[in-house]
């Protein structure tokens, strides 16, 4: 039988100075401890032991030259963190003062997160301590080209296929792939998240937001209520900002707010056009991580460096970056009586707001089901690739629905209560852990 706080405390001494994976291991734990302790087959695997184990880290130096032709070293990472289900899949991020905690915490989740999509992907994670902001497109090049030097020997279609994350986009992954294809001389389907010239899937840019507002519109319709006429926050205003406001916006919700590093925005007119979702886009990809010039251009509300949270909406989604939402930034929405908080980014709410929302009984969405869009239909960008063909975006949309109504059911499956209330964090960890779990019991260790 295992007993949670001694299994941290062993945890944490064996990896030290990574809060982050410690938070992320408890988090899963504490849903699934009960079925491990009530599996004599877990309990004889040890699984718990061998499942927050990475398979294996990978640390190797990036040499690069900047535009002053001088020669920068930054420290590139692939965690391969279990391949029981299938290759290891998950993005790549660029980050200054990333660590190797960041992306272990970062797999750890990328594996149950990709179990529950019930497509056949492993979880990894991987990155470098690089900031892209500021830098120049050659800048960017030139270091996407050196990472890639070193990254081609560990990764391949059947082995380990990473795509974007924070840091790294459409263009970052076209320079990677640019040298996969100098130094392999093919065409492998090697990285997700791809120019649509050059193998990527269609609704890949927008898969992520567009899946949360899926999950999202399942679990309102569960409580008999509909996203029409809803107020909308969301922190962020990158690729994952962008496809939640167009998604929740086309279902009848009106986003008011968008947030970045410098503060954030209250558009009361709703960040409903074209031109303003598109602007939005641009900002994230001039590289400047601001939010103040959209509140320029469109006569919006700007509340320098202030986060969202304190700002009075129905339903709250974290866009950003971990741990963005904390227990002080709870109590002000629950204050403020919002009615849903969904996690699009990973781990976004600390454990202490996620507690005050459970005790609010406000329905809140983890992350890893939430968000789990993105790398679905990564997964569906690599069938595409090895049958060599190409679907529609009817096609590509259809079974991310299909996959988000999935998950959301397993939610309600593995995280009703008795009260009924749903638990969709326990749902979601139990759910996506049995499935790795059971993979790692039948192929031995
Ligand atoms: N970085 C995304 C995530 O956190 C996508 C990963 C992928 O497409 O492989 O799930």
């Amino acid at each position: 039988m295992y007993n949670l706080e001694e299994f941290i405390t062993n945890l944490e001494k064996r990896n030290q100075g990574e809060p982050e994976f410690i938070q992320a291991v408890r988090e899963v734990l504490s849903s699934v401890i009960d079925v491990v302790n009530s599996n004599p087959v877990y309990l004889e695997n040890r699984i718990l032991e061998r499942i927050t184990e990475p398979d294996r880290v990978i640390e190797f130096k990036v040499e690069w030259e900047d535009d002053n032709g001088k020669v920068n070293v930054n420290r590139g990472y692939r965690v391969q963190f279990n391949n029981a289900i299938g290759p290891y899949k998950g993005g790549l991020r660029f980050a200054p003062n990333l660590t190797l905690g960041t992306l272990k915490f970062l797999g750890f989740e990328q594996t149950f997160k990709n179990s529950l999509t019930t497509l056949p992907m492993g979880g990894g994670k991987g990155g470098a301590d690089f900031n892209p902001t500021g830098k120049s497109d050659k800048e960017i090049l030139r270091f996407c080209r050196s990472f890639m030097t070193e990254l081609y020997k560990y990764i391949g279609p059947d082995t380990d296929v990473p795509a974007g994350d924070l840091g790294v986009g459409g263009k970052e992954i076209g320079y990677l792939y640019g040298q996969w294809k100098k130094i392999k001389t093919n065409n492998e389907s090697v990285l997700t998240g791809k120019g649509r010239t050059f193998g990527g899937s269609l609704i890949r840019p927008e898969a992520t937001g567009f899946g949360a507002i899926y999950f999202t519109d399942s679990v309102l319709s569960y409580n008999k209520d509909s996203l029409d006429g809803k107020t909308v926050i969301v922190s962020g205003f990158g690729n994952v900002a962008w496809g939640t406001v167009i998604k929740a916006t086309e279902l009848g919700a009106k986003v008011i707010g968008i947030s970045g590093p410098d503060g954030y925005v209250i558009d009361k007119n709703g960040i409903s056009t074209k031109e303003k979702f598109d602007y939005m886009l641009e900002l994230r990809s001039s590289n400047k991580n601001v939010v103040k010039p959209y509140a320029d251009k469109f006569k919006a509300e700007f509340y320098p460096n202030r986060k969202i949270w304190e700002y009075p909406a129905d339903i709250a989604f974290t866009c950003a970056l971990q741990n963005e939402l904390n227990g002080e930034d709870a109590k002000k929405l629950i204050a403020n009586k919002v009615k849903y908080v969904m996690e699009v980014s990973n781990m976004g709410c600390t454990a202490d707001a996620v507690d005050a929302f459970y005790k609010a009984n406000i329905p809140f969405g983890p992350g890893k089901a939430v968000n789990a869009g993105g790398v679905a239909v990564s997964g569906l960008e690599m069938s595409q690739n090895s049958q060599h063909i190409s679907w529609s975006s009817e096609e590509v949309n259809k079974q991310l629905q299909n996959i988000m109504k999935n998950i959301f059911e397993s939610c309600i499956i593995e995280g009703k209560e008795k009260n009924g209330f749903i638990n969709y964090v326990k749902g979601a960890n139990i759910a996506g852990f049995k499935k790795v779990a059971d993979a790692m019991v039948a192929l031995g260790y």
